[in-house]
Parts: C-alpha cells; structure tokens; sequence
C-alpha cells in the first residue's frame, strides 16, 4: 500500500469515527443497515455496515472497513462463534473455510496495514452498536480466526497525519462509554494484566474477574483504567471490603482480618499480601490503574476498617 493509499484508507475510517462520535453524541446507539448507508465521507459515498455478509469491503478501499458479529440470546448457537482466548483477547471467525476468500483477504489487508476497523455487534431488539477504532492484531489459520484487540493504542512509529484523533485520550473514553456488554471491558482488562490476577499474579483464566475499581453500579465506566484484573478470592475481598489497594498499588488487609486466625488460605492467599506491592499492574502507562479512582475506593476501604 502506497502512503498515498494510506492516506486515504485512514481518512475514510477517521471520517465514519467521527461520524460515529456524532450520532452517539446524538444520543444513538444501536445502528442498523439503513442509517450508516449513502453517507459522505471523505469523498466518496459509502455505507459503513455489511449487508447479507459479515466482513465489509467498500469498493474504493482496498482493506475490509468492518466485520459484524450477529446477536443471539445467551445459550443459543452463533452461526460464527467468536470467543475469548486465554490471552483475552477475541477471536473473529473468518468467513467460509478459506482463508483466502475476498472477504477474509480484505480483513488480512486490514491487518497488515494496521488499520482501524469498526466491529458491530448485534444487541438485543435489533440493530448493532459500534465497537471502533479496533485492530486485528494477528491470525489463527488452522483455527480460520483472526486476533481483536479492541484496546489498541496506534503505533506512534507510523507517520500518519490525522491519527492525533485516536490518541485524544478523551476520544478512548467516549468510545468506551457506548452501552455494550461486558464482554469487551474483560477482555481488555484481562489483557492488560497479562491474564494475572493484579495482587497473586494467578493465572487461571476460569477463576479471573475483571473488577472495577470505582463501581459499575455507581456509575464506574468500563475503561481499563477503571478495572483491575483479580482472582475471584481477591476480587470478593475487594468488593467486601477485606483487602484495599492505595494509590501506590500497595495491597492493605483490613486489620480485623489480619489478626484472625484461620487456615492456609487465609493465611497465604490473604494476610501475607498485606503491605506487599501489586504484583502485576500493566506495561503500558496508559493501562496502569488510575490513581485517583484508586485513593477514593481506598477511603471507602479504610471507612470500613
Ligand atoms: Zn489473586
């Protein structure tokens, strides 16, 4: 792909995010066919959602702009299954059973050039919402599934002009504030903690939580800087008050709990954490818990105490 070529393909994407930012601004959140079909972006017509197929290719682009996962109820079979890896990151299906089909190339293309995509996810009572911008960071073909990482950070090594508007990290926020299930808010999470519970460093992915640290019931938005990735003991002492983690990522046992007398578990995978640093806390500044979310959950732990 030509820098020129580039160019375009990233201003398209940019001009359908921005037109995206608009509508949700607007108060929109489910999409469907019709309203993100003949708009002008950059100029060209275009439409930004699939038709009868999962994978969306505009004809004046030449890497896929979208993918689409359908909704369907919980328990019931998906006709792609997209799921979590051990690495939490997701998985997209590809289509067919050739990884050289037009649609699955289009994405490839997608990867290569690392370029932001839209994934639309179907939701309850019709129509889709936004997941974007979104990055397939790798492919699995024996398994004909590529890599999602939908909390990529652009690479600031590719001169791109205009990509200064993901790197807005008031734009990262918006994006996350969309009203999507759960799902992604673990997965990016979880990612973030290299699949480590944040106080054990336990790695069991079955027996790990993507906790928040200001409460999602108390209106505590599912960002990663928002979350910690804990075991379900860790995470249960959290919530209960048990275990406290400062503004300095250094783990606090209440002092009642501290002083009991109990078995191995209370012991080792309680007390001996007490006044020791977080074991693991993500790589990247931007992922690493916020501090300030941090101290006033931490005042609610020493109110408790
Ligand atoms: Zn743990």
């Amino acid at each position: 792909m030509t820098p020129a070529e580039r160019l375009r393909e990233l201003s398209i994407r940019h001009a359908a995010f921005a037109w995206l930012d608009r509508q949700r601004a607007a108060g929109k959140e489910s999409f469907s066919q019709e309203d993100t079909s003949g708009l002008h972006l950059a100029g060209e017509t275009t439409r930004l959602m699939p038709t009868q197929q999962g994978i969306w290719k505009p004809r004046h682009l030449s890497a896929a702009l979208s993918f689409r996962t359908v909704y369907r109820p919980e328990g019931t079979d998906r006709p792609y299954d997209d799921a979590v890896g051990a690495d939490g990151l997701y998985r997209y299906k590809m289509r067919g059973d050739d990884p050289h089909h037009s649609q699955n190339r289009a994405l490839r293309e997608a990867m290569m050039e690392r370029l932001p995509l839209i994934w639309w996810l179907g939701v309850q009572g019709g129509g889709y919402s936004a997941l974007y911008p979104i990055y397939l960071v790798g492919e699995e073909r024996d398994d004909l599934q590529f890599v999602v990482d939908i909390d990529a950070v652009p690479q600031p090594d590719i001169e791109w002009p205009s990509i200064e508007l993901e790197m807005d990290p008031s734009y990262r926020q918006q994006l996350t504030k969309i009203r999507l299930h759960q799902r992604p808010f673990r997965a990016a999470v979880l990612r973030a903690y290299r699949t480590s519970c944040a106080v054990c460093a336990f790695r069991h992915s079955d027996l790990l939580d993507a906790a928040h640290i200001h409460e999602d019931g108390a209106g505590g938005l599912p960002v990663v800087t928002n979350g910690l990735t804990l075991c379900k003991i860790h995470h249960a002492a959290y919530d209960r008050r048990i275990l406290g983690i400062t503004p300095d990522y250094e783990v606090r046992v209440n002092a009642d709990v501290l002083r009991e007398v109990d078995g191995p578990m209370l012991r080792h995978g309680i007390q001996d954490f007490h006044s020791k640093q977080l074991m693991v806390v993500p790589e990247r500044r931007a992922q690493q818990p916020d501090r300030e979310l941090l101290e006033a959950r931490y005042r609610v732990f020493l109110n408790a105490s």
